[in-house]
């Protein structure tokens, strides 16, 4: 058994060991560890990756070029780096089953770009979901290049219903428009989605209309390589997705397709968009792919689903509203109106900011607020789970939030409630033999 002071004494080992020439950036590390630690981390898109993850993503590959792919390489030296990187392939596909793999992508943002460039010409009609519904920058923001190079349409969920039932993505409202605008592209795949998304029935709207579907799995890339989630793979002729949302590892994307676009999707991110890949963040991505396919991350993406079924089923005791009425994957979307008409999503995000408890303001469906200050907060379990919090935790964590906005401008109750979030992430370290790799 590792004590809790040989955990420190590892951590602080990889920070102050490893930055000892440069205390400023030391220190600030030191901070954020200490953060990541002692507050709760429920941002639908964070995780804790593992020691090897990391280890890898700090490995001297970070000093080698290699623009190219694995046998032809633009520069010399590449042998470990092809290894590497094919091994990443493999894993990739063997996880998700996939004809193709494309692992050089630096993020999601970056995976769908290229995704874009290989399939549609700038000018070209994509069918995506709304921003303020779910949807994603990349799927065509007027902020984004994707908005400014491609002529975005895009449809929306159903209409809340006292029930639950309502706030689903409009099928039908995508097929009209698929119908109607003739995009050449159709893209599914959210950030603040909470309910399952079939891609079925995209398929068959894509097909009837000669249009390609793209399945951005960002979020659900986990859930779907342990079976938790319907998988999009051989259904979508590609599957975009981010490495360290609930698939747990390093920051960045990834692309997988059939053999027959394997091709053109491999141009579109090299030469097409990227330099020179990040070969330690592909070490680190083929540790990740390998940890996935164990039992045990299995069992931990169905405690994700347990867990947001569990917070979701607390915080609607607790007088929040659920929008779409819970949750089926690893995130709850919560419409602060009911709970209390005055507060806003900002002003719930910075005062649990203040009590330790990490999370972020969101859009909800037709939400009345601007983005910047919105009606909702996205709650995920992705993190904490790994640290090891079951269903009572989440019941828990559901009553410190309601707490918090109720006393909000009760200074020595937020105190009291960051004293218990401190004790709460003591018994949960995601790090409890520190980065020792074993
Ligand atoms: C997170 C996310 C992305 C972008 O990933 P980055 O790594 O931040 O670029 C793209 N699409 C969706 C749906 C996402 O949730």
């Amino acid at each position: 058994m590792t004590t809790a002071s040989s955990a420190e004494s590892s951590l602080a080992h990889f920070v102050s060991g490893v930055l000892a020439s440069d205390p400023e950036i030391r220190d600030l590390l030191e901070l954020e560890v200490e953060r990541q630690r002692s507050t709760l981390q429920l941002i639908a898109s964070e995780n804790f990756t593992s020691p090897s993850v990391m280890a890898a993503s700090a490995s001297m590959l970070t000093n080698k070029y290699s623009e190219g792919y694995p046998g032809r390489r633009y520069y010399g030296g590449n042998v470990v780096a092809d290894e590497v990187e094919n091994l990443a392939r493999e894993r990739a596909k063997s996880l998700f089953g996939a004809a193709h793999a494309n692992v050089q992508p630096h993020a999601g943002a970056s995976a769908n770009l290229a995704t874009y460039l290989a399939l549609v010409e700038p000018g070209d009609t994509i069918l995506a979901m709304r921003l303020d519904q779910g949807g994603h920058l990349t799927h065509g923001s007027p902020v984004s290049i994707t908005g400014k190079i491609y002529r975005f349409v895009a449809y929306g969920v159903t209409p809340a219903a006292a029930d639950g039932s309502g706030e689903r993505i409009d099928l039908d409202q995508v097929r009209d428009l698929a119908k109607r605008e003739r995009p050449r592209l159709i893209v599914a795949g959210t950030t603040a989605y909470s309910r399952t998304i079939d891609p079925a029935p995209y398929r068959e709207i894509a097909d009837d209309i000669g249009a390609k579907f793209m399945f951005d799995a960002a979020h659900p890339a986990g859930l779907i390589a342990a079976g938790e989630h319907p998988s999009p793979v051989g259904v979508a002729d590609v599957v975009t997705f981010t490495t360290h949302k609930t698939l747990r590892g390093p920051r960045g994307g990834a692309i997988l397709t059939s053999e027959d676009l394997g091709r053109s999707i491999d141009s579109a991110v090299f030469p097409g968009l990227q330099g020179g890949p990040l070969e330690h963040v592909i070490a680190a991505k083929a540790v990740a792919f390998a940890e996935a396919a164990r039992p045990e991350f299995k069992q931990y993406a169905a405690q994700v689903r347990a867990n947001a079924v569990a917070f979701a089923a607390a915080l609607a005791e607790e007088g929040f509203r659920l929008v779409a009425g819970g949750t089926d994957n690893h995130l709850c979307l919560v419409d602060l109106r009911d709970f209390d008409a005055e507060l806003t999503g900002k002003i719930a995000q910075e005062v649990l900011d203040r009590a330790g408890i990490t999370c972020n303001r969101n859009q909800i469906p037709d939400d009345p607020r601007p983005p910047f200050v919105t009606s909702g907060l996205r709650l995920g379990t992705a993190a904490e789970t790994t640290a090891g919090m079951k269903e009572p935790q989440m019941v828990v964590v559901a009553s410190l939030i309601a707490r918090t906005l109720r006393h909000r401008d009760d200074e020595s109750e937020l105190q009291a409630i960051r004293a218990e979030v401190s004790e709460l992430c003591a018994m949960f370290d995601p790090y409890p033999d520190g980065l020792a790799v074993s």
